[in-house]
């Protein structure tokens, strides 16, 4: 008889999202046809940039005709696409080989397949309140978690220690949920800690594009060091609206090795073994992005989002509520009102200002008390949410 997984037992059975979904549709239930503003879930809502639909349309076109048609796709990812994003690297002063640029379907598929390459039952180490797939995803491979919590003292920023001993280290910079972002010299610690240790970091920068304070790093790769101890993971989602599209893209030294094994190498192994690359038309579609035009109608496209960050962060600034984020990332993570649980304030909002927000609880322990806005909304629905937040939170 078949032995399941019995790591999936240890999953707690309520998504967040999923319990949201839960609270939404129970209000909805007992108040049909009530508009309701969402500063919840992390999904865009502008469509994509003419330069990406310009070049998915050439690219469909391309499949339909036999000079320019293309079968299977390399497995680690098309070189034009994988040369242009070294190239804009280059352009940030990162030098890579386009080797060591892996063209993925969207980050998320790529933090749950990277576990491919440590032993089950590595260590992983969570600075919290952190985005829930990192734990539920080690869970499901029986790795060992250390949650590492932070908190407002430090701008929910991790800080490295020795003393914890780990394989893996999760960072998320700009962070999902908390909106903070690692400074240089914070950074340059985890990776000489890495280094020390001989721990690899996992560096999401799914949210890098929305940087705009030049002193903050892009990339972990901009600091020297990085070379030797980080994977790099990064998402055309957010910063080019391809939710629904998929595309991403993981940057994996040459110079990372561990017990005498090259990671790329095993990199292109598990690639060239388990996936058959990705659609032409996508990568196609990607690669305009990364031109002149694709990054000057990306930028555009932020700043809409930033607009909303700015307006709802007023609105927080006026109520005296404390936040972070907001400014280099598309969240804000403020303290929910007169000391509620997060929970609680997640049911004030619904129910008086027919906001959907995040409970900050549900990023890890450390989260309870606080609470997550995206502004991936439209500017108009999110002035109006913002009004009503300032209504309900004057009366709190
Ligand atoms: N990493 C973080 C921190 C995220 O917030 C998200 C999506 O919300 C992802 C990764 C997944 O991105 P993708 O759409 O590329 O799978």
């Amino acid at each position: 008889m078949l032995n399941p997984n019995t790591n999936y037992t240890a999953l707690k059975d309520s998504y967040l999202f999923y319990h949201i979904a839960q609270k939404t549709k129970a209000y909805l239930d007992a108040h049909p046809g009530t508009h309701l503003y969402r500063l919840g879930i992390g999904d865009v809502s502008q469509p994509l940039c003419k330069a990406a639909v310009d070049a998915l349309h050439q690219a469909v076109d391309d499949q339909a005709a036999s000079e320019t048609f293309h079968g299977y796709m390399p497995e680690c990812g098309a070189q034009f696409l994988r040369e242009a994003i070294a190239a804009h690297y280059a352009g940030r002063g990162v030098m890579l080989d386009a080797s060591e640029v892996f063209v993925s379907s969207g980050a998320s598929d790529e933090l749950g397949d990277i576990l491919d390459l440590f032993a089950r039952g590595s260590t992983v180490l969570i600075p919290e309140p952190a985005y829930p797939a990192y734990v539920d995803a080690n869970v499901m491979a029986g790795n060992r978690i250390v949650h590492l919590p932070t908190g407002k003292a430090r701008g929910f920023l991790p800080l490295p220690d020795d003393t914890i001993e780990a394989d893996v280290i999760y960072l998320c910079s700009p962070n999902n949920p908390t909106g903070a972002v690692l400074p240089k010299e914070l950074l340059q610690q985890w990776i000489d800690h890495a280094n020390r240790t001989g721990a690899v970091i996992l560096f999401d920068a799914a949210y890098e594009a929305f940087i705009e304070d030049d002193a903050l790093p892009h990339s972990i790769f901009e600091l020297p060091g990085a070379r030797t101890c980080a994977i790099e993971i990064c998402s055309l989602s957010k910063t080019a609206g391809f939710t629904g599209t998929r595309l991403g893209y993981t940057v994996l030294p040459k110079t990372l090795e561990r017990g005498g094994q090259n990671l790329n190498a095993m990199w292109v192994r598990n690639r060239t073994t388990k996936t058959n690359g990705i659609s032409y038309i996508l990568q196609k579609g990607g690669e305009a992005i990364f031109t002149d035009e694709g990054q000057s109608q990306i930028k555009a496209q932020i700043a809409v989002y930033k607009q909303n960050a700015k307006i709802l962060t007023a609105a927080l600034d006026d109520l005296g509520i404390w936040y972070t984020g907001g400014k280099n990332a598309p969240y804000i993570w403020l303290q929910c009102p007169g000391g509620m649980e997060s929970w609680d304030f997640f049911d004030v909002l619904l129910q008086r200002a027919q906001i959907i927000g995040t409970p900050g609880a549900g990023f890890g322990a450390c989260g309870e008390g606080y609470f997550r806005f995206s502004c991936f909304g439209s500017p108009a629905e999110t002035a109006k949410a913002a009004k009503r937040l300032r209504e309900v939170c004057k009366q709190l």
